[in-house]
């Protein structure tokens, strides 16, 4: 995950291609999406935490993920509000408000106010962004 020497906050463009693959760099860096249903973190069995593909930081949890039927991983609500940073995004003729990881800019998806209680958000996030963590207990966040 974070085997490069410079610190995730400071990589360069370049250096992002060095360390994502083809797909993680289409949709952390130049804001891309996946195909709906086409991510492998949709449906996940078990407790755990969902990490920034790009850099580590723990963004959301299994306790907070829900089926939204879209066809993309979604969540209610983030595992730590400072991790994650929030922007209007006005591609496509949409006005949406993009997710962005606080620590790495890394795109993850959108965040609509379609969700279920308590919160009555839906975080639309594709699934290359993020990478499934088990060890790590949900309750700790
Ligand atoms: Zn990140």
């Amino acid at each position: 995950m974070d085997d490069h020497g410079t610190a995730p906050e400071e990589r360069t463009e370049a250096e992002w291609r060095s360390v994502l693959g083809e797909e993680e760099y289409n949709i952390l860096r130049e804001r891309g999406t996946e195909p709906s249903f086409s991510g492998d973190l949709l449906d996940v069995e078990g407790s755990g935490v969902f990490r920034c593909a790009g850099c580590g930081t723990v963004l959301f949890d299994s306790e907070r993920k829900f089926d939204s039927g879209s066809g993309w991983p979604s969540f209610y609500d983030v595992a730590e509000a400072d991790n994650i940073e929030t922007e209007v995004d006005e591609r496509h003729g949409m006005r949406r408000i993009e997710v962005r990881c606080g620590t790495c800019d890394g795109h993850l998806g959108h965040v609509f106010d379609d969700g279920p209680e308590p919160t009555g958000k839906r975080y639309c996030i594709n699934s290359v962004a993020l990478e499934f963590d088990p060890e790590t207990d949900p309750l700790d966040f």
